[in-house]
C-alpha cells in the first residue's frame, strides 16, 4: 500500500513519467497490506509532532474519499474506546486531547451513550471515548482497485522478482530473471523485509525488524453479540499495539472479527504452523526481548503480561471479556486472518521505533517502520515523502 501510493501520488503530482512496481510476489497484498484489520484510523493515538500524528487523518479523509468514489465496501461505523480497569481512565483525556490536537472529532461519552452503541460492552470508569470518524474497508480490494488503476496509467508491475540484486552506485537492478531495470529513484517499500532491501544500498545498518504475530478469532454468525462498531480497549500508549478489539466488517456479512494479537513471531513470514520459519532470526529477536523486558524499555513488562500471549485462547477470550463481558468460548472461533506486523528496533539505542522512519540514500529512499496506520495514512505519507526528495533534488 505504501509503495503503491508513492507511485499514485508521483502520478498524480506529475513527477515522474516510468514508473515499475517490483515485487517479490506474484500479486500484491500477500503480507500486511493485504491482510490487516481494514480500519482506517481517526488520529487518536499518536503523539502531536510525530509523522504518524501529521498524516494519519489527512491519509484516513483522503483514502475514505477514494474508496467512496469507487463505491468500494466501507463501513463507516466509527469507533468506541473503553477503559478496561478504573485506573485507565485517564488515558481517555490523553487521547482526546492528542486526537483534538491531530485533527480527529472525539467526543467523551458517559455509559448510557455506550450502551446505546454497544448494548453489551462495558467501561470499567462510567466512561468512553467516542470517535465517529473510524471505518472500516477490505484491504486487499483497495490494494487490487488501486493497481488497477495504477496499471491503466500506465505503471509497470513487476511480480515474482524474489533475489534480485542491486547495484546503487549505477542505479541499476538485477532482476533473476536476467533483466537489468536501471532507475532514476529507488523508493524501498517493502515492509517486513524494508531493513533488508535497505541493507543492500548500504542504508540503515542500525535497524532490524521484529516480526509481531496478529491472530484474529471472530464472533460465530449466529452469536446473540454482534457489536456494530468498532470497539477497542484504552491502549498502552508506550508500546505500537492496540490491543485486542472487536471490528466489525466493512461489507454487509454480519462479520467481527476479534484481535489481531501480537505475539513475538518466528519468520517474518510465518503466518501458519511452520511455514518461513527463521529459527536464528526467532532466537536473535526473543534476546532483544528479553533485554526489553529486563530494562522495561518504555515500560515493555506491560506488553509482555498484558499482550505477549493472547495467542492463548483463554487469555483472548479474557480480553475480549474486558471489553464485552457476556463473551464466551463457545461464540469464538479462529479466524483464517493473520498477519504480521513489522516493528523496527534501533540496535544502536536498543529501543523500538515509534514513529514511521523515512532513510535517504543514493538516489533512493527507504521507508522503514510502516506500521499501524501506515495503510490508513499511505496517501497523506506519501506526499511529505516525496517532497522531501524534490527539496532535495531542489526541484521545489
Ligand atoms: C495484523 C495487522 C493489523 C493491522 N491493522 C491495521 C489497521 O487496521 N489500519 C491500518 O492503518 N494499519 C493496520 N496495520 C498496519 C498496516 O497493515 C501496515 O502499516 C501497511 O500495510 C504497511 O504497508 P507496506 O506497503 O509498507 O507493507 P506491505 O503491505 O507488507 O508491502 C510490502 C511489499 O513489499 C514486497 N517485498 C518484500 N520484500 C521484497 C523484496 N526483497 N523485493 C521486492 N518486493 C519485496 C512484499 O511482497 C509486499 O508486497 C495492521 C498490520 C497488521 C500486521
Amino acid at each position: 500500500m505504501v509503495g503503491l501510493s508513492i507511485a499514485h501520488q508521483l502520478l498524480e503530482r506529475q513527477i515522474a513519467r516510468s514508473i515499475a512496481i517490483i515485487d517479490k510476489e506474484p500479486e500484491l497484498g500477500r503480507h500486511s497490506s493485504g491482510r490487516n484489520s481494514g480500519v482506517l484510523h481517526a488520529g487518536l493515538y499518536y503523539k502531536p509532532g510525530n509523522v504518524k500524528a501529521q498524516v494519519c487523518v489527512e491519509g484516513a479523509h483522503r483514502l475514505r474519499a477514494w474508496v467512496e468514489e469507487r463505491n468500494l465496501p466501507i463501513n463507516p461505523c466509527g469507533k468506541v474506546i473503553v477503559p478496561p480497569r478504573a485506573d485507565l481512565d485517564a488515558q481517555l483525556d490523553v487521547l482526546a486531547q492528542r486526537g483534538r490536537s491531530n485533527g480527529a472529532v472525539v467526543e467523551l461519552w458517559d455509559e448510557t451513550q455506550l450502551r446505546d452503541a454497544i448494548p453489551e460492552a462495558r467501561t470499567a470508569s462510567g466512561r468512553a471515548l467516542w470517535s465517529p470518524n473510524t471505518a472500516v474497508v477490505k484491504p486487499m480490494t483497495v490494494v487490487q482497485r488501486l493497481q488497477h488503476e495504477l496499471l491503466e496509467r500506465g505503471v509497470r508491475f513487476i511480480g515474482a522478482q524474489e533475489g534480485w540484486t542491486a547495484h546503487p552506485e549505477i542505479q541499476e537492478l538485477q532482476l533473476p530473471n536476467g533483466n537489468v531495470i536501471a532507475y532514476g529513484h529507488l523508493f524501498n517499500c517493502a515492509g517486513l523485509q524494508a531493513d533488508r532491501v535497505a541493507s543492500l544500498f548500504g542504508v540503515g545498518g542500525e535497524y532490524t525488524l521484529l516480526p509481531f504475530k496478529g491472530l484474529y478469532w471472530q464472533l460465530k454468525p449466529g452469536c446473540p453479540i454482534q457489536p456494530r462498531c468498532n470497539l477497542y480497549p484504552v491502549p498502552d500508549l508506550n508500546v505500537p499495539f492496540l490491543g485486542v478489539h472487536f471490528t466489525p466488517s466493512a461489507d454487509l456479512t454480519p462479520l467481527v472479527s476479534i484481535g489481531p494479537t501480537a505475539t513475538p513471531a518466528w519468520g517474518r513470514e510465518n503466518y501458519r504452523g511452520l511455514e518461513a520459519v527463521q529459527p536464528t532470526m526467532a532466537i536473535a529477536n526473543l534476546a532483544i526481548l528479553a533485554g526489553q523486558y529486563l530494562a522495561n524499555r518504555g515500560g515493555f513488562r506491560r506488553y509482555v503480561h498484558e499482550q505477549a500471549f493472547l495467542a492463548l485462547p483463554p487469555l483472548l477470550l479474557k480480553a475480549a471479556q474486558q471489553l464485552i463481558p457476556s463473551v464466551r468460548a463457545d461464540h469464538l472461533e479462529l479466524s483464517q486472518k493473520v498477519g504480521i506486523r513489522s516493528q523496527l528496533f534501533n540496535r544502536k539505542t536498543q529501543n523500538l521505533e515509534d514513529d514511521f522512519l523515512c532513510l535517504t540514500g543514493y538516489a533512493s529512499t527507504h521507508v522503514l517502520n510502516a506500521i499501524s496506520p501506515a495503510f490508513t495514512a499511505s496517501f497523506a505519507l506519501a506526499d511529505p515523502i516525496l517532497d522531501e526528495k524534490l527539496q532535495e533534488l531542489n526541484l521545489g
